[in-house]
């Protein structure tokens, strides 16, 4: 059997009659939870900027696995839980 873990939905494989479909770590921002105050920014700014009319962007809503550990961060800082990780 074939198992493995891949950064994005970029790999599809057949093994033993199955198909597994492996993605990575996937951002989740509630825009209208959010408050703007920009704690993520503060702890992630690798992960999270504010554009210019004030609105929070996600800079990459699919990080690669070695910014799992900020985008945590990021999550566990949000005083309205406006952010949240889904592993698809
Ligand atoms: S910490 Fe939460 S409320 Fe504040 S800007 Fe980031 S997502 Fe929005």
């Amino acid at each position: 059997m074939f198992l493995a873990c891949f950064h994005r939905a970029e790999f599809a494989g057949a093994a033993g009659g199955f198909v597994y479909i492996f993605a990575g770590m996937r951002i989740v921002h509630d825009k209208a939870r959010c408050a703007g105050h920009g704690q993520c920014v503060g702890v992630a700014p690798e992960l999270f900027k504010f554009a210019p009319d004030g609105s929070l962007v996600v800079i990459d809503p699919n990080p690669p696995e070695e910014l799992r550990e900020a985008a945590q961060d990021a999550v566990d800082v949000c005083p309205v839980r406006a952010l949240s990780i889904a592993d698809d």
